[in-house]
């Protein structure tokens, strides 16, 4: 079924797709940081792990029904504290078909050992979310990361993958702009794309109300427009909850369990009706989460490439089986800046 959903951000046209596009699944909720810009730090749901037999089963779904969709092994928490049992658990998904796995991190545990379980488990884009480019400005924002290891640890990454001439996985660094930190992006941008890797920056996540702030977007039924989280994304607790989407961290709106349901139903169930609702701009009649929610506005970040081959392998990755990617790429800026719509909020 296709809607039209007017000019809104320069589309046309959506459509309502019988699988998600994108799957975030919480493989845990623990994390080692609690930033002041995370949901998670203000969340109140237990902060579990993930059993692996619910994982299997979401991965074996996602690699059957639609392998290019975009397998996040992530949703609240750190998932390299989990160690080794995680690169299992990714090359699992690697071996029932899924095609397109990132996993982001804090970054804070690149010991030698995770690198090469990163390296070795089929693992297709690494998302390290950095938010500061000096330890006093990352320390205030990442609370209990540490700015020192945290360079040490990319640096002995990119270091490993020159040595051994390796493509994959793409490496993106990503800054989430804010007060405490903007006057710190160009340089970081500037530091990192000499070191031949994406940067990606992307507007603060106010986690639908949960983190204080917000206020300043615009939140009218009159200059609301759908949800493009709600079109593309699936996001999964670590109990098999599937929730409304990847900002409900706290589970607001649960549309179904995967212990008792597969993903499919769960997708062309209750959300199929709310992604109805959204496109119809029914917007009063959403769940509260999404009718206090300006975080819709955000669903975008600004990629920057060190040179047009790896911009050209990074585009190639993550437009492959994404029905909207090309209908929100602005006209990029200059030779190596363009729009990119995808997770990795934190
Ligand atoms: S409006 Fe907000 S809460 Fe609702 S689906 Fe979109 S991002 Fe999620």
């Amino acid at each position: 079924m296709v809607y039209c959903l007017g000019h809104a951000y320069g589309w046309e046209m959506m459509e309502q797709t019988d699988f998600p596009q994108q799957c975030v699944i919480e493989v845990t909720a623990a994390c080692d940081q609690a930033c002041i810009h995370c949901g998670r730090t203000y969340m109140e749901r237990p902060k579990k792990t993930m059993s692996r037999e619910m994982f299997h089963r979401v991965v074996a779904e996602i690699g059957r029904e639609n392998p290019d969709c975009e397998v996040w092994p992530t949703f609240m928490g750190e998932a390299l504290l989990l160690g080794k049992r995680l690169f299992p658990l990714i090359a699992y998904a690697r071996q029932v078909g899924c095609r397109k796995i990132t996993l982001n991190s804090n970054g804070n545990r690149l010991t030698e050992e995770n690198i090469e379980g990163l390296l070795e488990c089929g693992l297709d884009r690494f998302i390290i979310s950095c938010d500061g480019h000096s330890a006093e400005t990352y320390e205030r924002i990442r609370i209990g990361g540490k700015f020192e290891r945290l360079y040490q640890g990319i640096h002995r990454l990119l270091e490993r993958m020159r040595t051994a001439r390796l493509q994959r996985p793409l490496i993106e660094l990503q800054f989430s702009i804010f007060n405490e930190n903007e006057h710190e992006v160009e340089d970081f941008k500037k530091y990192w794309l000499d070191q031949g890797v994406v940067v990606k920056s992307r507007p603060k996540v106010y986690w639908s109300g949960l983190v204080p702030g917000g206020g300043h977007r615009i939140s009218t039924s009159a200059t609301r427009t759908p949800c493009l989280w709600a079109f593309d994304t699936a996001a999964i607790h670590c109990n098999g909850n599937v929730v409304m989407c990847a900002i409900d961290c706290d589970g607001k709106y649960v549309a179904g369990n995967l212990s008792q349901q597969s993903l499919k139903q769960v997708w062309n169930g209750p959300l199929r009706w709310l992604r109805h609702l959204h496109s119809q701009r029914r917007f009063r009649e959403l769940p509260e989460i999404c009718r206090r929610c300006t975080d819709w506005q955000v669903k975008k970040a600004h990629a920057f490439f060190p040179d047009q081959t790896v911009r050209q392998q990074y585009e190639e990755y993550v437009r492959r089986g994404r029905l909207f990617y090309e209908t929100h790429t602005l006209a990029p800026s200059d030779q190596t800046t363009n729009f990119t719509v995808d997770g990795g909020v934190r």
